[in-house]
């Protein structure tokens, strides 16, 4: 079994790695072996600043000892349980314990193991609720465009990235709202943009070609993530909500990066002040030590669904791992740290130092728009000729070479350090931004 090629990488031919391309990555590798708090370590024990929390998840900081022991005692304990038809008092204590952070209302769970599987169940039990309530016809389901909902055939047909989309068949009752941005308007806005919120009313559009009554729910992102930051125009929740209403739709937000704390709240419900019947995450909640997702369900939607005769099972759905003991440990322990160090507390404090320093970075070459909420942030640049995507690709590495991990889709660049990022350290992220761009061509 070869363990390296000879020149201390490992063989990489074996590991098929996601949404990543594969022959480049491995011809000039980026490696990361070690965490701890706010950086990363390369093999070669260059920092390396975390400027993503992972991929929007890791919100404590790294290397979190009480997460890891919770995970350790309670894999010594019971390592797993069924919980078809069976169950371990753990995931029940976690499930009561997260609705105290939920939005009102908010109150059934489901466990899952990722975003993905979070969004297809919410979309499933959209469906079934419509069904208990003899509205079996609801089944078109209502994305936007722009969209990430992970990589399940449900958030795939609902997500509106076109090269997710393009190689895969998709759900065939599918709709896609506009995306709400608009760099004519609404370009270097600080925080919720202006101008948009009649955006939402292209529902009503999709309702007078479709008909309410055949609509099962609306998915959004209350802020779109993975497309780069598109923070929602001041009132578009808000009108979202209305409408749904109106039509007896469900609204579904996809809280698998503002959930936990992004927003400066417990999720971006609270935030925003718009509350879904319906919300997806995964992420935040373990804090990325062990996968693990949860769909938040109004409680009209779960008892609609969970009625009848009482021997029946009342919904045809579930994972192996659904509420695994290690996982519920994991989450259980963030929740203590989400509390006791007043974490949500901590971002809403933080955000407008955030704001001001990633707008700092206003016209630095190449620099087209600059978006941001609570520590969520993008930069997008302008494409170089003929290789849109190059000049974003040569910012992530340079950024690297500088200590800092940036993400990148196309010319955009994310940022969402760890929610325990500090002033200065939110500081050290900037300059080296700044500095990156200025050396860029
Ligand atoms: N939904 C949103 C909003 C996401 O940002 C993501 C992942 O980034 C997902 C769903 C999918 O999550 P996962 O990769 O855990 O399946």
């Amino acid at each position: 079994m070869p363990a390296d090629s000879g020149d201390n990488q490992p063989d990489m031919s074996a590991f098929w790695m996601p949404f990543t391309a594969n022959r480049q990555f491995k011809a000039e590798p980026r490696l990361l072996s070690e965490a701890s708090g706010m950086y990363y370590r390369t093999p070669d024990g260059d920092p390396v600043l975390d400027g993503c929390a992972g991929l929007w998840c890791v919100n404590l900081g790294h290397g979190r000892l009480e997460i890891a022991d919770a995970i350790h005692r309670q894999l010594m304990t019971l390592d797993y349980a069924p919980n078809f038809q069976m169950g371990h008092p753990l995931v029940f204590e976690f499930a009561k314990a997260l609705t105290k952070i939920a939005p009102p209302g908010l109150d059934r769970i489901f466990f899952t193991n990722s975003g993905s599987e979070s969004v297809d169940t919410a979309l499933k039990i959209a469906m079934a609720y419509h069904r208990a309530r003899g509205e079996g016809q609801r089944v078109r389901l209502i994305g936007r465009e722009r969209g990430y909902h992970g990589v399940g055939f449900g958030g795939l047909s609902v997500g509106g990235l076109v090269n997710n989309r393009r190689a895969f068949a998709t759900l065939p009752a599918v709709s896609h709202l506009p995306h709400t941005w608009d760099a004519g308007k609404n370009a270097f806005s600080k925080g919720l943009p202006l101008h948009g919120a009649d955006k939402a009313d292209e529902l009503e559009r999709l309702v007078a070609l479709h008909g309410a009554e055949t609509i099962a729910a609306v998915i959004v992102e209350p802020v779109a993530g993975s497309t780069g930051v598109l923070p929602p125009p001041v009132g578009y929740l808000k009108r979202l909500r209305e409408l749904c209403n109106k039509h007896g739709i469900l609204l579904i937000f996809d809280e698998v990066i503002t959930g936990f704390g992004r927003l400066g709240a417990p999720f971006a419900a609270q935030a925003l002040g718009v509350v879904p019947d319906i919300m997806t995450t995964a992420k935040g909640l373990t804090n990325a030590a062990i996968p693990m997702g949860a769909v938040f369900v109004d409680r009209k939607v779960h008892d609609a669904i969970v009625q009848g005769p009482e021997a029946t099972i009342e919904f045809f759905h579930g994972f192996t791992y659904s509420g695994h003991p290690a996982a519920c440990a994991a989450g259980m322990a963030c929740l203590d740290i989400y509390l006791g160090e007043g974490i949500f507390e901590r971002v809403a404090k933080l955000a407008p130092v955030w704001e001001e320093a990633l707008h700092s970075l206003r016209g630095k070459p190449h620099v087209t728009d600059i978006r941001n909420l609570g520590l969520m942030g993008a930069l997008d640049l302008s494409p170089r000729d003929g290789a849109p995507g190059a000049r974003g690709y040569e910012l992530l590495n340079r950024c690297l070479k500088a200590g800092l991990l940036v993400r990148y889709t196309g010319d955009t660049i994310a940022l969402s350090p760890p929610l325990i990022v500090s002033e200065d350290e939110i500081a050290r992220i900037v300059d080296i931004l700044g500095g990156v761009l200025d050396e860029v061509a």
